[in-house]
């Protein structure tokens, strides 16, 4: 093969190579897919590494009393692990994550199924749709936020979501269910179009409730349960937040998407594991893991109900690396900081709302007692106090993270020396990482020996394959994408380092 053709292949450059030409090609060469699936399932991950999983499967066991459905499925489908970097970086983003999977070639971070000179990338979901198939998408975030809009829209500025919304009605997927009224309400957005009326009128039932989502019988439906990200699985669960489950959502999905004669294709995306780790937030990961668990067991209900399905879970990358540490003489104590999750009543984001910008010391500690069920000493409601008002952020160790949450998740997180009285969870920063992520196939008609370590893009090879479609997107080598990157002043899609949001 010459280099030109090995480019095309996107077997030769630097980061994009992390596979071996030999493992690229004898996937590309060899699909597992044996038979064609009417419907598809993506399930999304965002943010969740190994450890996460396991904090998530020990509290399970050992709290709750029964395995995950993730554990279940680890146990008898079809697993592997995937390589996440994007094209010029070996950390990706989750907008190059989701281009990868959805267009099966490698990005920038930054920009939707775009490449970085602005060539677009026709994603799946929307070559689904020429086929017929009915759309939906399922997310905890935003509904307009990258996993899922990758997998639909081209666009240059993941964060563009007011404009996002707008081409998702031009879209015209059957079931859009999330966060992100203001991307929508004509009293927030910037130009004040009422987008809820233009997707009233293109048939769409509408949805601000649980309970409206449940009442919604149209065959299109926009539900958008909260302004910004749907808040976290911890709040909603112990502080009564009236925002639907994830598993609630997707399980008001399938039956709308089943209906459609061609089939379907649908995203679940439990978009906030991703948030709680930038905010190094144990609990909230946690919690949305086994929120995203409820959903998952949906999906694989409806599987093996309907053979004709073919699920596909995958992490799009690891964020801040949480870790369970072992604790005590030879870690004979290594247990004890899962029991201790279950005082966690309430995320970092739920308490720091509560605070507000002037907190005190006394209102520090009763929201911790009542929010953590434990104490913080008075120096570690002072630290909490001084990250909120002075910006004084502890420790000084951590590699950029989200401030003040970074210090209340590090107060947090200091033990008594004699005892161990804190879950010992913890992390080096609130940034994603480069390491490989989970990635699994649920359903018939895969062959099994041909999964292993994958490369992210294999995901779009395997969907095409599985959905009977034949179609390539440009490759862009990552030396074209460096001088294209060099040639400009400025990168508008990149955040500049002051202002690290959740990405
Ligand atoms: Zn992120």
């Amino acid at each position: 093969m010459k280099r030109r053709e090995l480019i095309k292949a996107g077997v030769v450059a630097g980061v994009a190579g992390a596979l071996t030409a030999q493992a690229q090609q004898a996937q590309a060469n060899q699909p597992p897919i044996l038979t064609r699936a009417r419907n598809l399932i993506f399930f999304a991950y965002d943010g969740m590494g190994w450890e996460d999983y396991a904090i998530a499967q020990f509290y399970a066991r050992r709290v709750l009393g029964k395995p995950m459905a993730l554990e279940r499925f680890l146990s008898t489908g079809i697993n592997g692990l995937q390589n996440t970097n994007s094209l010029t970086s070996f950390v990706t983003e989750s907008s190059a994550a989701s281009n990868a999977w959805s267009t099966g070639v490698k990005t920038v971070n930054g920009g939707l199924a775009i490449h970085v000179d602005g060539r677009k990338l026709t994603p799946i979901f929307a070559l689904a749709k020429q086929q017929g198939k009915a759309v939906g998408l399922v997310t905890t975030s935003t509904v307009t936020h990258a996993t899922p809009a990758g997998f639909i829209v081209s666009n240059p500025d993941r964060n563009a979501e007011e404009q996002i919304a707008e081409q998702y009605l031009e879209f015209g997927a059957e079931v859009y269910l999330g966060g992100g009224q203001r991307f929508f309400d004509p009293a927030v957005r910037r130009d004040r179009k009422d987008l809820y009326a233009e997707y009233a009128a293109k048939g769409y039932a509408i949805a601000r409730t649980p309970a409206e989502m449940e009442a919604a019988n149209a065959s299109k439906l926009l539900g958008v349960f909260s302004t910004s990200h749907v808040p976290y699985e911890v709040d909603r669960r112990f502080q009564n937040v009236n925002v639907p489950s994830l598993a609630a959502m997707t399980r008001k999905a399938l039956p709308i998407l089943a209906g459609k004669r061609e089939g379907f294709v649908l995203q679940v995306e439990s978009a906030r594991i991703d948030h709680a780790n930038h905010l190094n937030d144990a609990a909230a990961a946690m919690w949305d893991i086994l929120a995203a668990d409820e959903a998952l067991e949906v999906v694989m209900n409806f599987v093996d109900q309907n053979p004709d399905t073919l699920l596909i879970i995958g992490s799009d990358h690891v964020c801040g690396a949480p870790a369970l540490y072992g604790a005590g003489s030879v870690y004979r104590a290594g247990s004890v900081g899962i029991d201790l999750l279950k005082n966690e009543k309430g995320s970092i984001e739920f308490m720091l709302g509560r605070l507000g910008s002037q907190p005190t010391v006394e209102g520090v500690t009763e929201l911790y007692r009542s929010v953590k069920g434990t104490a913080l000493s008075p120096e570690q409601a002072q630290a909490v106090v001084a990250a909120i008002t002075q910006r004084v952020f502890l420790p000084d160790t951590v590699v950029r993270g989200i401030q003040p949450a970074n210090t209340l998740s590090w107060v947090m997180r200091q033990t008594d020396a004699a005892q161990v009285n804190r879950p010992n969870i913890g992390w080096n920063s609130g940034q994603h990482t480069a390491g490989p992520t989970l990635f699994g196939v649920y359903g018939r008609g895969v062959n099994s020996a041909r999964i292993g370590l994958i490369d992210n893009t294999f995901n779009f090879t395997l969907m095409t394959r599985a959905l009977g479609i034949r179609f390539q997107n440009p490759v862009m080598s990552e030396q074209e994408a460096l001088e294209v990157l060099r040639s400009r002043a400025e990168v508008p899609w990149n955040h500049p380092d002051d202002t690290l949001a959740l990405a």
